[in-house]
């Protein structure tokens, strides 16, 4: 698979599609699949310019942004079945793959909208082929697809593990602190003002464990493990609705392995059981 950056003008029947309305995504459920072929679908009030996001032997995947819900499925698909959901809701299901493109569609999907027009004068944008990117004649400069890193990291303490939840999470889930990198700031100089600001704890040796593309709207999670130094829990800046402690013994529910907080909880664990 390549990833590309282009738009075309026209689609053919070969082509693999992906469609969002109002942030969702089309998903089947029954084929647990969110790729469709143009004859599955009814695109004929759907026009281009049509952005091209990957290249799988020879064969292009586009992302579609579509106004209206209603007339998309093609006369042989099950609406009951077939239907826009939240991305968040499946993403932990996917393969590496999987997980990528659509990560990918969604965040290009969002540039592909906000770039129609120029921010400066207004003006319709054009596409520069060679850079992949958008810009206007007014000021010629290129609107690149953007992505904010975040740094998302556990917090050990021997057995135990320092977890928080938000307001959004299902009941009972906890997860690793996660935070955005201001500008001019390192990942690890985030880190230590994120930790301190959410839940007023200092920590050491910050460890790089590894990565992953958050697509809500356009996050890089740069993944981490760091030791508890001293502090007690003190939610300082609202933005979790309860952290704590939690034995790795007995855990609460926990994010799944495909993202990175449950991979970064269960090779913390794996890890200190083997010593
Ligand atoms: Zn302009």
């Amino acid at each position: 698979m390549k990833l590309i950056r282009t738009l075309h003008e026209s689609i053919n029947e070969e082509t693999s599609l992906i469609i969002f309305c109002e942030n969702k995504i089309l998903y089947d459920q029954n084929e647990k699949s969110y790729i469709f072929k143009p004859k599955d679908l009814n695109l004929k009030e759907i026009n281009g310019p049509f952005l091209a996001i990957a290249k799988v032997n020879d064969r292009y995947i586009y992302v579609i942004n579509i106004d209206s819900k209603d007339k998309i499925l093609g006369i042989f698909m099950n609406p009951g079945t077939t239907n826009f959901i939240d991305l968040i809701n499946i993403l932990a299901f996917f393969d590496t793959e999987s997980f990528l493109i659509a990560a990918r569609a969604s965040i290009l999907n969002n540039w592909h909208l906000k770039n129609t027009y120029c921010n400066y004068c207004g003006n319709i944008n054009k596409f520069d082929l060679e850079e992949g990117a958008f810009k206007c004649e007014c000021n010629n400069a290129l609107n690149y697809p953007s992505i904010s890193p975040c740094i998302i990291t556990l917090i050990y303490d021997d057995e135990r593990i320092l977890l928080g939840r938000n307001k959004f999470f299902p009941e009972n889930m906890y997860s690793t602190l996660a935070g955005f990198i201001e500008a001019g700031e390192s990942a690890e100089q985030a880190l230590i003002r994120e930790v301190s600001e959410e839940v007023n704890v200092e920590v050491s040796q910050i460890e790089y464990h590894s990565s992953q593309s958050w697509p809500f709207p356009s996050q890089l999670m740069l993944g981490y493990k760091c030791k508890y130094q001293k502090g007690e829990i003190v939610l300082n800046d609202k933005e979790l609705e309860d952290a704590r402690w939690f034995n790795i013994q007995e855990l609460p529910n926990i994010p799944p392995d495909t993202s990175i907080s449950g991979r970064l909880i269960r090779s913390y664990i794996e890890d200190h059981l083997k010593l």
